[in-house]
């Protein structure tokens, strides 16, 4: 049986780790196939194979797109798709526009809160992102001793409803699950009962989402008590929706999210592989295959 961990972050969103350096350390965790999903962008893909080809470890490529439902943050897990389709490429380019433009906005408001932080002091912990987050604002307040961990720096200031926080553009999931599909790639849904998106992500709205093209639920994720996992493998069975489970790892960025924490059995993998195939042959689009020695 092999390790599936399909949801990682790298230095190119808000992981600590560079992509290459990401792969060595899920071989060396023993993971056999890694999905590399940073928020927002394909950047870190073409580091991440070559290692991944170097060392033998598997890799999906993917990304987990920021969305918005009814005014709450849900996270959409992207596998697979074209990189080069030009609306997808689109919506994620806002997204990213989006990130970018809030961090003078939240350093505004940390400021009148009596917090002096610099957009130098963030470029400082974000050199490698292409994707810029919350994360990388709380890095830079630990590192001027406001905070101890990203933890209590979202707990002070970042979290939703803190002085600090600034919202920001972010689609509609099923517009993405769209989008996604017209790129030939699949979309799994990230931690659903995890954080907020609990309040919005009721089973109606996740049946309407798979009645939209949704092929899969991150069912065991460190988000999810084992009693809410049990109750989402059920309702993935009554909506023939693929069960995944992942780690989540953002390097030192997060702590109890490591590599190879939670995966993904090998039948719903190859169920997962095989929906990413079918979108990729209706969507005539030239997608990357998936890396598996
Ligand atoms: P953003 O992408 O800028 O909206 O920031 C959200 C990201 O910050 C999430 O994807 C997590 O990786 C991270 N995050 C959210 N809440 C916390 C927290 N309480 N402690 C540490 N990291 C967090
Ligand atoms: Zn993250
Ligand atoms: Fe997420
Ligand atoms: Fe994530």
């Amino acid at each position: 049986m092999r390790l599936i961990d399909l949801h990682t972050h790298s230095n190119c969103s808000d992981g600590t780790d560079p992509p290459a350096e990401l792969v060595r350390r899920a071989a060396a965790a023993g993971v056999d196939v890694l999905g590399l999903t940073d928020h927002d962008t394909f950047a870190g893909w073409d580091e991440a194979l070559a290692e991944a080809k170097r060392l033998g470890v598997g890799l999906v490529p993917g990304a987990e797109v920021s969305c918005r439902l009814g005014g709450v943050s849900v996270h959409m897990l992207a596998y697979l798709p074209d990189p080069d389709d030009a609306e997808l490429d689109h919506t994620l380019e806002r997204v990213r526009e989006g990130r970018n433009a809030r961090v003078p906005l939240i350093l505004d408001r940390l400021r009148e809160h009596g917090i002096d932080l610099t957009p130098e002091d963030v470029a400082e912990q974000s050199r490698a992102a292409t994707s810029l987050g919350r994360p990388h604002v709380a890095d830079a307040l630990v590192a001027r001793g406001y905070a101890r961990d990203r933890r209590d720096a979202f707990d002070r200031w970042l979290s939703e409803g803190r002085s600090g926080y600034v919202t920001r553009y972010a689609p509609d999931p099923a517009e993405v699950i769209g989008q996604v599909r017209a790129a030939g790639g699949v979309c799994v849904l990230a931690h659903p009962r995890g954080r907020s998106s609990h309040r919005v992500l009721t089973d109606e709205v996740i049946g309407d989402l798979a009645r939209a093209g949704l092929a899969g639920l991150e069912v065991d994720h460190r988000d999810h008590a084992p009693e809410v996992r049990a109750r989402l493998r059920e309702l993935a069975g009554e909506l023939d929706l693929v069960v995944t489970g992942a780690s989540d790892h953002h390097g030192v960025g997060k702590t109890d999210h490591d590599l190879g924490c939670f995966s993904t059995g090998e039948e719903e993998f190859a169920r997962l592989l095989d929906r990413a195939r079918s979108a990729a042959e209706r969507s005539g689009r030239k997608t990357p295959a998936p890396y598996l020695p």
